[in-house]
């Protein structure tokens, strides 16, 4: 049986608390590979590894550190279809998918490419007799980033590219579901031209993510997952006194007006609501169709689309999507179906008990399709992460509108619509992190930042873009002057500028 381990200094280590979960191939159901999951003493030895790395790579100029990035796109580009079938093999989502979770994570490497433009500072000159004023931004020294399973390639280099970028080394502890892509990702980075001990991966569960959050040597952590641990580890984090940025859950929303095109409207719903089996954090799990024409319409266009969703293994190049991650995931979700129906909503289309001929064991969970939901129902309140589509309706505009500002969830909302008023007066009011319009899936790209409002996202810095500069860094603001002969005396007033 395949062990995961660690990788830390540079190094594949085997793992030393004697703990261990299994990694399934979802599509099977089968158990394969073993990985470590860490005690505080394998964390204190990545710290120490990067305590001991992080000056000096600091200390090398902002190009050199571009230069490791641009070999780093090279190498993934080069290993691309290796990388896509590693990360599937444990995720279970399509070849093609795993690609672009991959590529999206590229993106933020290309764009930390410009750490000389992008880390510089501000000067003034004069800003009093014969006083400069300058800010310059230094790394904050070891940061970590804690992943969850949905996005193995893309989540991990969302943060630790830009954290390596400004001169800082980096703990990852990725989800315990998929862990074979984040480490090839770090030996990719050491053959790119990393000094080993700056990127240090570390497999774990609680144990390890509470050994970072309490850990004295790292001044600032990245979350990403459920809201429930986003909002555990900022308030630890904090409590330890470290900053954070954590990311949760959601329950992304899609008004559809009736001057839209719904032939549009229904291909963004199939791809935004089933790509991926309904298992990213910006899916459109529900459609708000304004209007019984537009509503009627919409669900009779969705359903035999839904009811001939190609369901597969990763190894099916013509699949639209693949099996939910584990078996807990495949129960929680069926479980979630079986409430809806308990609570009254309509169940058009019914994705329980799918079954793929050769891949019983898997956990496939069929296209789904509820109508007639309402806000106080669980499934509507719930994220279900599945290939779960739920249709709320509204009378018109103001009462669509009204869903997702009520939710607690605001990461991301679209509306279609061929309205401009509409969907100008919708982007400005709508309290959603992310929206798009005539977009279903607003992911922004690299060099905007990503994150959303309300129980999406605790802390005040988003992923990537330039928030993600200024996480990684801490601003120091030196006040010089350099005049000979200074013959003021002392000063016992506030100085002031007279
Ligand atoms: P998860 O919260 O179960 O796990 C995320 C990470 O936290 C993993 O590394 C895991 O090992 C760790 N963890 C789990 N339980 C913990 C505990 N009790 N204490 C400390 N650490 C713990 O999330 P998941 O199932 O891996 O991922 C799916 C969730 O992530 C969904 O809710 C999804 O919406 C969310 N997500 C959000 C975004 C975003 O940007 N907002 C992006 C992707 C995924």
């Amino acid at each position: 049986m395949l062990e995961i381990g660690h990788f830390i200094g540079g190094k594949h280590v085997a793992g030393t608390s004697g703990r261990t979960a299994d990694v399934f191939n979802p599509a099977t159901g089968e158990v394969q590979a073993k990985v470590a999951l860490a005690s505080v003493s394998e964390i204190r030895a990545a710290v120490e590894n990067a305590k001991e790395a992080q000056p000096k790579w600091a200390a090398t100029n902002p190009q050199r550190r571009a230069r490791v990035f641009m070999k780093f796109v090279d190498l993934l580009n080069q290993n691309m279809d290796e990388l896509a079938v590693m990360l599937s093999k444990e995720h279970g989502k399509t070849v093609e998918d795993s690609k672009g979770d991959i590529v999206r994570g590229l993106e933020v490497c290309e764009f930390v490419i410009g750490i000389p433009h992008l880390s510089k500072g501000e000067f003034t000159e004069g800003a009093g007799p014969q006083i400069d004023m300058y800010s310059i931004r230094q790394p904050v020294g070891i940061g970590a980033g804690i992943t969850p399973f949905n996005f193995p390639g893309m989540i991990p280099m969302w943060m630790f590219a830009p954290a390596i970028a400004c001169g800082n080394a980096f703990i990852l502890k990725p989800s315990e579901r998929d862990p074979s892509l984040p480490i090839r990702l770090a030996e990719l980075m050491i053959e790119a031209g990393l000094p080993a001990g700056i990127l240090n991966v570390i497999n774990g569960d609680k144990a390890a993510v509470d050994a970072i959050l309490t850990d004295p040597d790292i001044g600032a952590v990245s979350f990403v997952g459920s809201t429930p641990i986003a909002r555990y580890v900022y308030g630890t984090a904090a409590a330890n006194g470290k900053r954070a940025q954590c990311f949760g859950g959601a329950k992304n929303h899609m008004i559809i007006m009736p001057d839209a095109d719904l032939d549009q409207a229904v291909n963004a719903l199939m791809g935004a609501g089933y790509g991926s089996a309904g298992e990213r954090c910006m899916a459109v799990s529900v459609a708000v169709p304004v209007g019984e024409e537009t509503a009627n319409r919409l669900v009779e266009k969705l359903v035999p689309k839904i009811e001939s969703l190609r369901i597969g293994p990763y190894t099916d190049d013509k699949a639209d999507m693949g099996p939910v991650v584990t078996k807990e995931a495949h129960a929680r979700i069926n479980g979630l179906i079986d409430k809806g129906v308990a609570e009254g909503a309509k169940l058009v289309v019914d994705g329980r008990g799918f079954k793929l001929q050769g891949y019983e064991n898997g956990y496939f969970v069929g296209g789904t399709l509820f109508d007639n939901v309402t806000p106080d129902m669980d499934i509507y309140k719930q994220e279900i992460f599945g290939p779960v589509l739920s249709v709320v309706r509204a009378p018109n505009y103001e009462e669509a509108l009204s869903l997702p500002m009520k939710h607690e969830y605001g990461n991301g909302v679209a509306i279609f619509t061929r309205d401009g008023d509409a969907a100008r007066d919708f982007a400005s009011r709508v309290n959603i992190g992310m929206i798009g319009i005539n977009v279903p899936i607003p992911v922004p790209l690299a060099y905007h930042s990503f994150g959303g409002w309300k129980a999406s996202s605790f802390g005040d810095l988003n992923q990537h873009g330039t928030d993600s500069i200024k996480f990684w860094t801490k601003t120091k603001t030196i006040t010089a002057r350099w005049p000979s002969g200074i013959k003021d005396g002392a000063e016992f007033v506030m100085p002031v500028m007279k």
